[in-house]
């Protein structure tokens, strides 16, 4: 039965290219920045998540060279075994300290984060309500977890509070994202921590989008509307402008998690001296407000050059979706905009609902007015 395997690749990639919706990685030459290089040409980046533009920054390039020469170039081992070091534990404590809670636990991604806290969290007869539009790591965690998942409307209370009255009782958890990555779009959270709270049921806010951008001083969506969920994930690939992630929540489920998940217990700990990079990356992001006031300038003046653009939806954050409905339409506009220089991103089902194929265009404090002008005036053009 070894070809079973063969027809089920062959046949999965043949539907996919029959429906239109085959991905392909591109080679990006020189990236990481405002600008980026494919096949020798040059493009305007509107399609990163390095919102803040430290993923390019000098800066933070020589703290990961300091990092290197201090503590070399991998961490040896898993956390608990001899993979844990200064640098982890100073930036552990940095970020704690910053967004108030009692411990922060680091991972290496977002994605093994969000898994680490459901799978070790939730057990069978337990509700896990997720907002529909959750991204794909809790959504996949979700549904491989013991818990009942039933998912809510997007940030709809009234049907948050409905599947939370029918959950009968049971250990509840109610999972949404700060910043909505596809939509730009936040989540309701005072309305979502009230009827958490009186419900009974933990609240968990991944803030992969949030966190640096928003927020008084950069600290996340959570900061913005003052709520406290009892677990929060941030992540180090966004406006970080590196990568991995930490989850914050008090001592005793951080202690938990550091015994019991086993993306924690069983994988390398990140190299120390990304770590130390991150301490860097999030003083940065403390003291240097004038990233956050240009990227507030730009979102304006991209919003107003698209008063009345059809499609484009307005966010206080720097992702900016422009809806188009049909992957078709979509995937012709942003080929439109790459041969003028200007690289979107076509986001198509199923990594959105079917007929919201868009163009997912993101901002970051490296762009100049003049880029903005140049790609709301080549969309007004085509549009
Ligand atoms: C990007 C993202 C993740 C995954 O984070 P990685 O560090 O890239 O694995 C998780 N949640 C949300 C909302 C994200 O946007």
């Amino acid at each position: 039965m070894k070809q079973a395997f063969n027809q089920r690749i062959s046949s999965a990639l043949t539907q996919r290219k029959q429906a239109g919706l085959n991905r392909s990685r591109t080679v990006i030459e020189q990236g990481n920045q405002s600008r980026l290089v494919v096949n020798g040409q040059s493009y305007i980046n509107f399609s990163g998540n390095d919102y803040l533009g430290l993923a390019s920054s000098k800066e933070l390039t020589q703290a990961w060279q300091q990092g290197l020469s201090l503590y070399g170039s991998g961490s040896g081992a898993s956390p608990l075994v001899t993979g844990y070091s200064k640098p982890h534990a100073d930036l552990e404590s940095q970020l704690a300290e910053w967004l108030g809670f009692d411990c922060a636990l680091l991972f290496n991604s977002g994605f093994s984060a969000n898994q680490a806290v459901l799978f070790s969290l939730l057990e069978k007869g337990d509700t896990l309500l997720q907002d529909k539009l959750n991204h794909a790591s809790l959504m996949e965690a979700g549904i491989l977890s013991p818990a009942t998942m039933k998912r809510f409307t997007h940030n709809n209370i009234s049907h948050l509070t409905k599947l939370l009255a029918t959950s009968d009782h049971s250990p509840s958890l109610v999972v949404t994202e700060g910043v909505f990555s596809m939509d730009g779009d936040l989540s309701p959270l005072s309305d979502i921590a009230k009827v958490t709270k009186a419900n009974n049921a933990w609240l968990m806010v991944d803030d992969a989008h949030g966190c640096s951008v928003l927020g008084n001083n950069g600290r996340g969506c959570c900061d913005f509307y003052q709520v406290t969920p009892d677990i929060l994930v941030v992540t180090f690939g966004k406006g970080f402008g590196l990568s991995g992630a930490a989850v914050l929540c008090n001592h005793e489920c951080g202690d938990y998690l550091a015994q019991f998940s086993r993306h924690h217990v069983y994988s390398t700990a990140m190299p120390p001296a990304q770590a130390h990079a991150l301490s860097h990356a999030l003083l940065m992001i403390q003291q240097q407000e004038w990233r956050r006031e240009k990227l507030k300038e730009l979102n304006q003046q991209f919003e107003s050059e698209l008063t009345g653009f059809s499609g484009a939806v307005k966010t206080d954050t720097p992702i900016k979706p422009i809806i188009i409905g049909e992957t078709g339409a979509a995937m012709t506009l942003s080929v439109a905009l790459k041969n003028q220089g200007l690289w979107t991103t076509a986001i198509r089902p199923p990594t959105v609902p079917t007929g919201t194929a868009r163009l997912r265009i993101t901002l970051s404090a490296n762009h100049s007015q003049h880029d903005i002008k140049q790609l709301t005036q080549a969309i007004t053009e085509l549009g």
